[in-house]
């Protein structure tokens, strides 16, 4: 056997066994929830198949590795033990306050309606501030890059933009107490709803479009015209009827991802948040 090849098989063997020991490390609630999402993504895949949103988009798209190998997996879980093992942890060490136990004896589905919608009001606001402030674009453009979106497409984010916006979702959860099945189930909620709101389905929710947000407004935000400062809104589009910031039209976008050059890989992407402002123009801020 050549050298190549004994190597490839320890590599296996070794993520093989990390990711066993992984499972093991599990609870029965994380284990229904990772369940549930990739059944969840596999449905995305085939609803895209039967009604396109737009027609011809293939499944194994540009970025399409990057964005389920390292942002999906990787980006996850080392910022998910940066966020749970080091952020929160130090919060609530030198505050103590999870032993008060506020939410401990709310029903878990009553919990998951308080924090769905208390965190999505902040992230519509977060999201509308990362539109109009150079150095929080900086951390939020690699989500608009993508030139085909789709239901992984959402997952581009920036690593900064991640972990402050995920700190935001679960250091309450944490800290007042929940129990550890509403952060299991929390991150369901989460995904499933990111990978909707971005799937190329032809959705047609009519009156619901006001309410509950999908793919019919968050991809024109993801367009590269008019829309993409607009529908900033993520679980519910509520916030952008009531402030101002709906927009629906009749046809459908053009082209989305960006106006100006992106890198293609994660690695160059993630690093070209850090660049000088100097050397290119303000107008990296698009606006309509
Ligand atoms: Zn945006
Ligand atoms: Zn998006």
């Amino acid at each position: 056997m050549s050298d190549g090849f004994m190597k490839s098989a320890d590599v296996f063997s070794d993520v093989s066994e990390f990711i066993l020991s992984y499972l093991s490390g599990m609870s029965s609630a994380e284990k229904y929830s990772m369940l549930i999402i990739i059944s969840a993504a596999v449905l995305f895949i085939i609803l895209e198949r039967l009604f396109p949103y737009n027609k011809g988009q293939e499944v194994l798209r540009e970025g399409f590795f990057d964005d389920l190998a390292l942002y999906t997996i990787a980006q996850s879980y080392i910022l998910s033990i940066i966020i749970f093992g080091y952020i929160i942890n130090f919060i609530d060490s030198t505050t103590g306050i999870s032993r008060l136990k506020l939410f401990a004896d709310i029903p878990i589905w009553i919990q998951l309606v308080i924090f769905t919608i208390t965190h999505d009001i902040y992230i519509y606001w977060m999201h509308r501030w990362q539109h109009s402030n150079k150095w929080l674009w900086r951390i939020h453009e690699a989500h608009h890059s993508p030139k085909k979106v789709d239901w992984l497409s959402g997952s581009r984010s920036h690593a900064l933009e991640i972990l402050i916006n995920q700190t935001v979702e679960f250091a309450p959860i944490i800290l007042l107490g929940s129990p550890p099945e509403v952060i299991a189930y929390k991150g369901v909620i989460s995904a499933i709803w990111g990978m909707y709101i971005h799937s190329n389905i032809d959705v047609r929710t009519g009156w619901l479009q006001k309410i509950i947000n999908g793919p019919e407004m968050h991809r024109w935000h993801h367009s590269t015209g008019k829309g993409r400062n607009r529908n900033f809104a993520t679980k519910l589009a509520i916030w952008d009827w009531i402030w101002g910031t709906a927009f629906l039209p009749q046809n459908k976008p053009d082209e989305y991802g960006l106006k100006t050059y992106f890198p293609e890989h994660y690695f160059s992407q993630t690093f070209f948040a850090f660049r000088s402002f100097k050397k290119k123009k303000s107008s990296e801020l698009v606006n309509d």
